[in-house]
């Protein structure tokens, strides 16, 4: 019936004899020796034929220990050799470790035989790594322990949310030669801190090393380091583990080493010091008279089409594509560049490309058999400010509050501060008479993820369960992206013909901002128990905060919704004890438990508590 037939079938016949000579091609690696075979399966991160190769490498070898050590660590070695020095980027490296295990999980039968008769197995070291107590975000740590994993160091991996006995106990039991922390919120910091001081308590002298989003050099070097009088380190990402593991456990090296991280560390102690003393601060009261400053007056705040709680049990995921900013996905594989341009890089981009080909593979299985699910919940409320904090009404009569939500307003005064601002200036006060409005979103891509997650990790595919997670936390930001948009178009209405692209709008062209607390324009991650409680997050959509408030599943986010066309974002930065003082009160909260909360921004140092109390 088509007359363009045979024209088209020719073309994909062509096709088809293409590939057909391309896998011969391919194959021509099969012929070499099974040496040669799983080196190179191991480079190319092919998991075809492992099992096979493997089994015959068995046979030749005899000891699964042999194979292991013999070929696998040779391969493995040219996989290390190639990513150190920048020619193999990440997410080859976690395939050829899927390999690798895949590999060893065929070998391992025999392993168990084998260290019975002859005593333990011989790796670089042990390696402990957690996420900390509180906190849920794991995929910086799981990428750590792949690649540490890949130059043969046994890695025991405790998981997310763990207490700091568990891991202190675990590192006993297992001879751990050395603890990795990872955590992603600012609480984290100083949970490891905490970690640090009970190692330090115990008299341990295993080094630590500290890494996740959050932490930094200077933190651990003015936090963390003094607590422990182990060798501790900043480790910035996973390419940069195996040189500070390799240093920490040469028995030649390891002294020099930890000396000259010491020596870092002090003089940046020095540094921040010098630095935050040449820091000036209003007080809160002068911050405050430098408000945000907004013409009220001639201004009518836009009344929300549809107030009230908005939920949304099963937002399609296919939907959420093309919201999708991509950059920050090659940025967890570390692959440096912006999307779509890095595609045309020479050194990255055909790795990136490829990359970018398996996520949309595993996407288009994530959406058409239903891998996970999308919840939403959206409110927009009656509001005014009152001082620095937001009175929320139950209803248009603003007489009955449900909820005082509180801000933190900047200090620190700079050659050209204009204002010193606090979230709540961009809410018209209470005195002004004009009625505003605010909004608050919960919303999560990460339903079901768990059990995928579970599923890889069983294949001993780390790959996918990484990509997996990658995915989610893009899908979630990808749906904070379009519940803002229908908030602005619909729900809340005031930019209903706002027509933007999807790269305007990862630009946030829009009017209005969703700042999300926890960061910098409100660091305050109590504040996340509030904006739950005020749209029933946890009912609505499933996610529940953890005792230090990060949200689980990950790849949730949440926020509040500001409309006013001047608001902007900002970090408060840090802030003084006139301003926590009065915080606390406002909060109803003691001051040494704000001061732990804010620990981040205190532009001074709290009085040490004698005993840690939680
Ligand atoms: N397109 C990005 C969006 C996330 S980053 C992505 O897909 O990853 C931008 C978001 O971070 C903002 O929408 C806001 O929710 C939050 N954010 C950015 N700066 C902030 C600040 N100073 N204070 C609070 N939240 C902020």
């Amino acid at each position: 019936r088509n007359p363009e037939a045979t024209s088209r079938l020719t073309e994909i016949a062509t096709g088809v004899k293409e590939k057909k000579k391309d896998k011969t091609r391919v194959l021509e690696w099969r012929k070499g020796t099974v040496e040669e075979r799983l080196s190179h399966a191991l480079v190319h991160g092919i998991v075809e034929f492992i099992e096979d190769d493997t089994t015959e490498a068995m046979s030749k070898y005899e000891k699964a220990l042999s194979v292991i050590e013999g070929p696998l660590m040779d391969g493995m070695s040219i996989v290390g050799d190639l990513f150190g020095s920048g020619k193999m980027f990440l997410p080859q490296v976690v395939k050829s470790a899927r390999v690798m295990k895949k590999s060893v999980a065929v070998l391992e039968p025999y392993m168990e035989e084998e260290k019975k008769q002859s005593g333990a197995s011989r790796s670089n070291g042990k390696i402990l790594l957690a996420t900390v107590k509180g906190d849920v975000h794991d995929i910086g740590k799981n990428i750590v322990g792949v690649v540490l994993g890949c130059n043969n160091y046994e890695i025991t991996d405790l998981g997310v949310m763990v207490p700091a006995d568990k891991i202190l106990e675990a590192a006993r039991d297992n001879n751990i030669d050395i603890i990795g922390l990872s955590g992603l919120i600012t609480p984290s910091l100083d949970e490891m801190v905490q970690v640090a001081q009970e190692m330090d308590r115990r008299g341990l002298k295993i080094p630590l090393l500290i890494g996740g989003a959050t932490t930094s050099r200077a933190h651990t070097a003015v936090k963390i380091e003094p607590a422990y009088n182990g060798a501790t380190v900043h480790v910035s990402d996973a390419s940069r583990s195996v040189k500070v593991v390799s240093n920490l456990l040469n028995k030649d090296k390891r002294e020099g080493f930890s000396v000259h991280v010491r020596q870092e560390y002090e003089k940046l102690r020095q540094e921040r010091e010098n630095r935050s003393s040449s820091m000036s601060f209003a007080t809160i009261e002068q911050a405050r008279s430098k408000r945000v400053a907004i013409d009220w007056d001639s201004y009518s705040p836009p009344v929300p089409a549809a107030p009230g709680i908005t939920t949304f049990e099963d937002f399609p995921i296919s939907d959420l594509i093309k919201y999708i900013d991509w950059t920050p996905f090659f940025q967890v594989w570390q692959i440096p560049g912006r999307y779509p341009r890095l595609f045309e890089n020479k050194r990255v981009g055909k790795e990136a490309r490829e990359l970018f080909d398996n996520a949309n593979k595993l996407l288009e299985k994530v959406v058409s058999k239903k891998l996970l699910n999308a919840k939403a919940v959206v409110g927009l409320f009656p509001a005014n400010t009152v001082g620095d904090d937001i009175e929320i009404y139950s209803d248009d009569n603003r007489t009955d509050i449900i909820m005082t939500t509180h801000h933190l307003r900047q200090q620190r005064l700079r050659d050209n501060s204009k204002h010193l601002a606090c979230l709540s200036d961009f809410v018209a006060p209470k005195n002004s008479a004009k009625e505003d409005f605010i909004g608050a979103f919960a919303v999560t891509a990460g339903i079901g993820i768990d059990k995928l997650v579970a599923e890889f990790e069983t294949d001993n595919d780390d790959y996918n369960s990484i990509m997996v997670k990658a995915l989610a936390d893009r899908l979630a930001e990808a749906l904070a992206e379009a519940m803002h948009e229908r908030v602005r178009k619909e729900l809340w209405g005031y930019a209903s013909d706002e027509s933007f692209k999807s790269e305007d709008l990862i630009k946030e062209s829009y009017q209005g901002i969703r700042p999300a607390p926890g960061y910098p324009a409100c660091p305050d991650h109590t504040e996340k128990r509030l904006l739950f409680d005020l749209i029933q997050a946890e009912s609505k959509t499933g996610i529940e905060l953890t005792e230090n408030f990060a949200m689980w599943p990950a790849a949730s986010i949440s926020g509040w919704y500001f409309s006013h066309p001047d608001s902007f974002y900002f970090g408060v930065g840090k802030i003084g004890k006139d301003q926590v003082e009065d915080y606390a009160v406002r909060k109803n909260m003691d001051l040494e438990i704000a001061e732990k909360w804010l620990a981040p921004n205190l532009n001074y140092e709290p009085k040490k508590e004698t005993a840690v109390t939680k």
